[in-house]
Formats: structure tokens, C-alpha cells, sequence
């Protein structure tokens, strides 16, 4: 039995009524790929902003080529990862105007003594690192996918406002070497208004990992911050309760305060959970006996 696995999501705003094949086909490319490289040895953090890229780049999620504009038509992307060996975790917040903020945010990690940087002084920082740039940024965006999933075209801004849909990526590894790590990214939810920042470059909120679990979050922000839905999944895990029993309480939460969304999660012995309160969530992943999986509905319903 090999010791890495794997899970991956593509966000909590499916709906029924649509054709996932694509998706579906896109995070089985990436778990392949990325199972190829954990048996390489790669680490638990390089695989997470790996298979974060890849989900950015495909343009099928509201994340990096995805992303979705906020209600001033300006995209500001966020996106955090954590490491659990080392507990150093690195975000940015409303960046704009480069390609994978997931890069932007190991790079925070990396070479600067903060966790997050946000806004002009995020992306003079990405610049200066030499990160990738959209290019033209209103070419690229409409060419993208705009997270079609959420909004079908002509969805006016009230609706998008109110049903703050979400479309987000995140990744939780565990490597062989026994660490484990998390990253997510998003463009945030529909209709957000400009400078809104949610749960996804917040370090516990949207993202967690340390030398038990690491955990992503996708749904309506505002929760998994109120909550501090991914690090609460570990204090469960350590109070005693099992992986499901936990992610499945933060999400039971978040559902009884009104709010709505799923949670990866996997912990140090490679056991995965999945739970969302949401229509549905796109999730992958790879088991320690090396089997993947792809759901988009059906089961895991917290
Ligand atoms: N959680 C993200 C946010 O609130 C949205 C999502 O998961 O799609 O920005």
C-alpha cells in the first residue's frame, strides 16, 4: 500500500440541471498527474499548488482563468495554502491581474516574513517575484469559462448577489513522507462587492493543514470564516472525533446558521472526507491504495 492520497475539489456551486463532463474529466487529469508525481516523491506542498494550477489554468472553475468579476466588473482573486509540517501557511487577497494566485500565495509563504499580502501590494509583490500575468485581462477572463456554472448568462447582479453562488479549487495532500498540506483559490462568490475578501485566503477559514489534517473549504464564505470551518475540523480531530464525524459538524454548522458549501479533508493516515449541504460539490481524489474517485452529487451529503 502506498502512503499518498490525495483530494481535490472544483467547488460547491453545482447544479443539477448541468453537464459536469468536463469537469469531471479535468480533475481526473489532474489527480492522474498528480498521482504520477506524489509516486515521484513530490511533497505534500508542491502537489497542492500543482494540482491548484492546473485547476486554475483549465478555465472550468471560479478560480484563476475561471474567475468571475466583482460587481465594479474588476476580478480580485484570493487563494492561501498551509503547510502542515511546518505550520507556514501564505495567502493573498484580491489580487489582481495574475494568472495563478495559488503561486502568488507559496510565494508570500516562501519569501516574505508575512502570511498574506492583499490588494496593490499583493500584486506589486507578485510582480516583482516575476509571477505570471493574465496579459489582457478582459480577452482572457471572456474566454474563460467565467464559472458558467454559477452564473448562467443574462443571471442579473441581484440574483448573483443573493444566491452567492461559488465555484472554488482547493487540493489536500498527504505525501509519502507522512506531510500533509492544503491549498485553495478563488475569484470569491458572484455578485461580491469590490474589496470583499472571504474564507478562502484566511488561514482556518478556507484553508488548514498541520500534522494531522489538512482541509479546504468551498461555500458562502462569510460561514466558513464565522465558523473557522478548516482548522475547526483538526480541534474536532483531536478532541476525538474521526474525519467524517468532524467535517461533517462544521458543515452541519455552517447549514444552521443559513450558510452553504462543502469541505475536503484528509488526515495523516490518508483517510478522506467529503460532506457538503450544497446541491452538490466536484471533488476528486486518490486513495492510499491508489483508486480515484470523481463525484460532482450523490452521496456525502452533510
Ligand atoms: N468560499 C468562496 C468565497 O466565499 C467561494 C467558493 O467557495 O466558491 O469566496
Amino acid at each position: 500500500m502506498t502512503r499518498h492520497a490525495l483530494i481535490l475539489h472544483g467547488g460547491a456551486g453545482a447544479r443539477p440541471e448541468r453537464d459536469y463532463d468536463r469537469e469531471v474529466d479535468n480533475m481526473r487529469a489532474v489527480v492522474e498527474a498528480m498521482k504520477i508525481r506524489l509516486e515521484a516523491g513530490a511533497s505534500a506542498l508542491d502537489i497542492a499548488v500543482e494540482a491548484t494550477v492546473m485547476l486554475e489554468d483549465s478555465g472550468l472553475y471560479v478560480a484563476g482563468r475561471g474567475a468571475s468579476p466583482n460587481l465594479a466588473g474588476a476580478y480580485e482573486l484570493d487563494a492561501s495554502l498551509m503547510d502542515g509540517a511546518t505550520r507556514k501557511a501564505g495567502a493573498v487577497a484580491a489580487l489582481q491581474g495574475f494568472r495563478n494566485p495559488v503561486r502568488a500565495a507559496r510565494a508570500v509563504m516562501d519569501r516574505t516574513p508575512h502570511v498574506m499580502l492583499a490588494g496593490e501590494g499583493a500584486a506589486l509583490f507578485a510582480h516583482d517575484q516575476g509571477l505570471e500575468l493574465i496579459g489582457d485581462e478582459a480577452a482572457w477572463f471572456t474566454h474563460a469559462g467565467k464559472g458558467e456554472d454559477n452564473h448562467p448568462p443574462g443571471t442579473s447582479p441581484d440574483v448573483l448577489a443573493g444566491a452567492l453562488s461559488h465555484g472554488t479549487v482547493g487540493c489536500c495532500v498527504l505525501d509519502s513522507a507522512g506531510r500533509l498540506a492544503a491549498a485553495t483559490s478563488t475569484a470569491g462568490v458572484f455578485g461580491k462587492m469590490p474589496g470583499r475578501v472571504g474564507d478562502t485566503p484566511i488561514p482556518g477559514a478556507g484553508s488548514w493543514a498541520d500534522g494531522h489534517v489538512a482541509v479546504s473549504g468551498t461555500g458562502q464564505g462569510e460561514y466558513f470564516i464565522r465558523t473557522v470551518a478548516c482548522a475547526q475540523v483538526s480541534w474536532r480531530v483531536a478532541a476525538g472525533a474521526t474525519l467524517d464525524e468532524a467535517t461533517r459538524a462544521v458543515i452541519a454548522e455552517i447549514g444552521s446558521m443559513g450558510g452553504d458549501g462543502g469541505l475536503i479533508a484528509l488526515d495523516r493516515d490518508g483517510r478522506i472526507a467529503h460532506p457538503f449541504n450544497s446541491q452538490g460539490m466536484k471533488r476528486a481524489w486518490l486513495t492510499t491504495d491508489g483508486e480515484i474517485g470523481v463525484e460532482v452529487f450523490d452521496q456525502a451529503r452533510a
